[in-house]
Parts: C-alpha cells; structure tokens; sequence
C-alpha cells in the first residue's frame, strides 16, 4: 500500500524553516510530542533547496523492523520549490524574478 501527502505553500517570505516547522507540527500531531523529525540534504529536479524528511520511529527505543532498526521511518522529499516550476504552472507569473515557495511531498509505503 502507498500513501502520498502532497502540501504546496506559495507566498512571499515563505521559508525553508516554514516548511520544517510546519512539518514538525504534522508529524508530532500523528505519532505524539516526542517523535522527532530530520531533514537530510539531498536533490530533487525541482526544488532547491530540497530535503529528505525522516522521523523517529515510535514503535522503539533502538531499533525494530518497522524502521529496518535504524530508529529513524523515512516519508520522502521535501524542499524549495524552484521559481521556474512555479512559471511554467502557471501558478506565478513571468514577471516575478523571485517568488519564494515551499513545498512538501512525502509518501510512505
Ligand atoms: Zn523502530
């Protein structure tokens, strides 16, 4: 079975750190207040900057087959997404040099 979330913020002065906290927030609200989230670099085609999100398993301490006992669950990506993407949707327009946006997909099998 596979889930997938997909979330897209777009204003002016929407940031990197809005997207992690926003996330935070949705996660701690599913699994509870001391489940952690983690943002690795990584690279996507269309967001930059972009993000592999992770959350600390709630099922352990130090490992189970739920997070293959790394204690860390894997949803995907996440990031900036690049102004270009947002042109060629039509979601701004052409005009705009810099319009900050952020997105959010995470999918989880
Ligand atoms: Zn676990």
């Amino acid at each position: 079975m596979f889930h997938q979330i997909e979330a897209l913020v777009i204003d002016r002065g929407i940031t990197m750190g809005d997207l992690m906290g926003t996330i935070e927030t949705f996660i701690q609200a599913l699994f509870g207040d001391d489940v952690r989230t983690r943002f690795l670099p990584s690279f996507f085609p269309f967001t930059e900057p972009s993000a592999e999100l992770s959350f600390s398993c709630p099922f352990c301490t130090g490992g189970c087959r739920v997070c293959s006992h790394t204690g860390w669950i894997e949803l995907g990506g996440c990031g900036v997404v690049d102004p270009n993407v947002l042109v060629a949707g039509e979601w701004i327009p052409r005009s705009t040099p810099d319009s900050p946006s952020v997105s959010a997909s995470i999918a989880s099998r």
